[in-house]
């Protein structure tokens, strides 16, 4: 599925909320929030799915420019972009990283889980992530195993430390 862009300008902040598959087509689909004055700019990522090198330099371009003026922030990572955080900076240079996805497994249930990881409630708090506490199943209460690699992890902790990277 080609990148769907879905907007909320009725507020002060305009809320964009991104879907599908961010590639070399989604040049046009992200053009259009040029047009929007708001200051203040939230980008959810939830449901993007797939994310190429292709979209990953269409995507480095687009917000490059566009975050220039604006105060944007990011919403709901997933892996596929955290990952891309970790390894080019242009991703989300100026703009805010508030919440990432992590994915876990039970194994007892056979299903996938999504938890969500509220950055800027931790960089409050003036706390790192313990990426070794376990997060058991709402079904059936076992511990569930992560699906994310360690430098998931290590891009919110090195997020979070005031001494490392800003995210
Ligand atoms: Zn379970």
């Amino acid at each position: 599925m080609d990148l769907q862009v879905e907007i909320d300008s009725s507020g002060d902040a305009l809320q964009v909320k991104l879907r599908g598959s961010l590639s070399e087509f989604s040049e046009e689909a992200l053009s259009v929030l040029h047009k929007y004055s708001q200051q203040a700019v939230t980008i959810n990522f939830a449901d993007v799915e797939q994310l190429n090198s292709s979209g990953v330099r269409v995507w480095t371009f687009f917000i490059g420019t566009f975050a220039a003026k604006r105060h944007v922030t990011f919403t709901h990572c997933p892996e596929i972009l955290v990952s891309q955080f970790a390894m080019i900076p242009q991703v989300s240079k100026g703009c805010e990283v508030i919440s990432v996805i992590g994915r876990f497994r039970c194994d007892h249930c056979h299903k996938v889980y999504k938890r969500l990881y509220d950055l800027r409630a931790l960089r409050q708090a003036g706390e790192l992530l313990d990426t070794d506490a376990p997060w058991p199943c709402s079904v059936c209460g076992q511990a569930m195993e992560t699906l994310e690699d360690e430098t998931f992890f290590d891009f919110i902790n090195e997020g979070l430390d005031p001494k490392g990277i800003t995210a």
